[in-house]
């Protein structure tokens, strides 16, 4: 027996070994694009039923806020109300730029979430899952914004539009089915590994309308995607 287990035995105390990944904001929505934080700062019913379930929660890094500038997601306003301007005359390739930036990023981020998820593996921990975010371009798992129709939506847009009408024409418009950029890159390295776990996702979209995402039993509902 090696020296590691023989402690792990004598040592043995009250963790779950169970861990979940979950995207930053439903922790913390001071990192969500600005009129998209329907709640103070946790999604509390996910993360009251983790702490339910005694399971550990692995806050993953929020992408955008590491690509995209910052807190306040810099350079994803550049775009918006910049229809006729210079900027916008060159729309192929700013876009194709940033698409190009945003996924050496988010590239190097799922890297990070996808080596701590085999040191839990390997260590001997369950990995109950992981849980992001519907409607989001980058988090999304059955539904994300699409950038292209995304990039048109913000140009077209007055600094004076509000809040509910520029969420609602956001939405209306570009939300597709997929999974989004950082998931989808997550989602390649682990099968690339033959590692196989269950994703589900918090709904924004839900969120904005004032409701609740269900969840009856976390490690089940988790379960259930496999
Ligand atoms: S959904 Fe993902 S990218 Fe968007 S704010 Fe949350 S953690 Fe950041």
């Amino acid at each position: 027996m090696k020296k590691i287990d023989m402690l792990a035995d004598t040592l043995k105390d009250q963790r779950s070994k169970k861990v979940v990944f979950v995207s930053h904001c439903l922790l913390n929505e001071n990192t969500r694009y600005l009129g998209g934080a329907f709640r103070k700062g946790v999604v509390t019913e996910i993360i009251e039923k983790l702490i339910e379930e005694e399971v550990g929660i692995i806050q993953m890094k929020c992408p955008e806020q590491w690509a995209w500038g910052g807190v306040l997601k810099k350079l994803l306003w550049l775009s918006y109300s910049s229809e006729g301007t210079m900027l916008y005359s060159f729309k192929p390739v700013v876009l194709k730029l940033f698409m190009i930036y945003t996924k050496i990023v988010y590239k190097k981020l799922a890297r990070e979430v996808f080596v701590m998820i085999t040191d839990y593996l390997k260590s001997g921990y369950k990995v109950v899952g992981i849980i992001g975010v519907d409607g989001s371009p980058t988090c999304g798992v059955n539904t994300k914004l699409e950038m292209k129709k995304s990039f048109e939506y913000f140009a077209r847009q007055k600094i004076a539009t509000g809040r509910d009408e520029f969420n609602a024409g956001l939405y209306n418009e570009c939300a597709v089915d997929g999974k989004g950029i950082f998931f989808e890159e997550l989602q390649r390295r682990l099968d690339s590994k033959g590692i196989v776990l269950p994703i589900i996702a918090h709904s924004l979209i839900v969120e904005m309308k004032g409701e609740k995402t269900v969840i009856r039993h976390l490690q089940n509902d988790l379960k259930n995607q496999m």
